[in-house]
């Protein structure tokens, strides 16, 4: 019997931080106001119906719940 909890190592929290990292660059909301598509782009870009009536929200200004 072992009641050892399992723990990261530092190599696994530095992946852990990266991923998080990789998740950051690809958390902009973008909504065309034009044909009210939503996507999620790693950087504020238009959409390809070609209207620049696009809004950009990073996800991480989303409160939860
Ligand atoms: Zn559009």
């Amino acid at each position: 019997m072992s009641d050892r909890q399992p723990q990261f190592t530092s190599t696994e929290l530095k992946e852990w931080q990266q991923s998080l990292e990789e998740a950051d660059r690809h958390n902009i909301l973008c909504h065309c106001r034009a044909c009210d598509h939503e996507w999620v782009a790693s950087k504020p870009e238009a959409y390809v119906c070609g209207s620049k009536s696009v809004e950009h929200i990073a996800c991480w200004q989303f409160p939860d719940g």
